[in-house]
């Protein structure tokens, strides 16, 4: 993932039960990631008519989470093509026997060759006509292959979070949308990031949703990546669907988290891109300043000791906390 900062700034957050959508803060539809990106005007998040707060907030098993992180990144380097790669598949694979599993792989033509890509899907029904598809990478980065590079934050945290989720799912009538979780392969650059180096998994899968008549029956794409940082501060991020932004921000303050959400303006480039481009709204949960100034992102100071079991509860009770108020949400927003 690539992120850029586009400015600190104080966030006038306001919600309302009583005011329609603003859909006038469209601020990231023609930002390039290669050049500075200007301030919005406006950063205040869309007010949204939400269902009001009821029944319990959901829970995880945090522990059990940052057990699998850790599980995880014992595997070592997982780049694409690796053989821990396939170990890490297979240890996917072995958490969710007995699900309704399928996978999207194919061949990706990369600067570096050819490499088989695996999307992990994992399918969870629900009562009300649409999905919610959930969804983070699990493949560590290519270029850092030989340094000792484990990823456990950017790759394993999400791996294993998605696994957490597939337990709260897992034998429970969901009185909501059905829920995929999407474990999302080749989302790292092979050389250089770039709209056709980087994304292999996800633009794959976003193209044959689309073709497939999937993508129109998808309500909101929650991504999550780097969500491990013990010094957790999840960015707001401008190229993500600005009403589902709100409802994220929504979930935390319910939960009493808010102070881990939104405090940084960001315009990210991540998985969530090839689900914007073809209309389905999405919102990139990232904490993309990992350590001081981002210096242990994409190094092999990447390491477990750098999580929290906590982060991983705030993300992921957010996530899920997300969802509940998008199951009650009706109508939701236009796209
Ligand atoms: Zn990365």
């Amino acid at each position: 993932m690539k992120g850029k900062l586009i400015r600190l700034s104080i966030l006038l957050l306001a919600f309302s039960l009583t005011f329609a959508c603003d859909h006038g803060k469209d601020a990231a539809a023609a930002q390039d990631k290669n050049t500075p990106t200007p301030a919005p005007a406006d950063t205040s998040l869309p007010v949204l008519s939400l269902p009001p707060d009821s029944g319990l907030p959901p829970t995880i098993d945090s522990a059990r989470a940052m057990q699998y992180v850790k599980e995880v990144v014992k595997f070592g380097e997982r780049p694409i093509g690796s053989a821990n790669h396939k170990k890490v598949e297979d240890y996917i694979l072995a958490h969710l026997k007995g699900d309704e599993v399928e996978s999207d792989s194919f061949t990706a033509d990369t600067p570096e060759g050819k490499f088989p890509v695996h999307n992990i899907i994992a399918k969870y029904p629900g009562t009300k006509d649409g999905i919610i598809v959930i969804a983070g990478h699990y493949d560590t980065n290519y270029p850092l292959r030989g340094t000792g590079y484990v990823g456990a934050n950017d790759g394993g945290s999400t791996t294993a979070i998605l696994l957490e989720f597939a337990n709260q799912l897992r034998g429970r009538k969901r009185d909501g949308y059905s829920v995929w979780l999407l474990w999302t392969d080749a989302e790292e650059a092979v050389k250089s990031w770039s709209d056709t180096d980087s994304l292999y998994g996800t633009r794959h899968i976003a193209a044959q949703w689309q073709q497939d008549g999937t993508a129109k029956k998808i309500k909101a794409f929650l991504l999550t990546d780097m969500i491990g940082d013990a010094d957790l501060d999840i960015d707001r991020d401008a190229n993500s669907t600005q009403w589902l932004e709100a409802v994220v921000y929504e979930a935390a303050t319910r939960l009493g988290y808010q102070s881990h959400f939104f405090a940084r303006n960001n315009a990210i480039s991540d998985d969530h891109l090839p689900f914007m481009k073809i209309g389905v709204p999405s919102a990139d949960i990232i904490d993309i300043n990992y350590g001081y100034n981002d210096v242990f992102h994409h190094t092999p100071q990447d390491t477990v000791d750098k999580l929290s079991p906590k982060s991983l509860e705030i993300v992921g009770t957010v996530v899920l906390e997300t969802v509940r108020i998008l199951d009650k949400m009706d109508p939701l927003p236009p796209k």
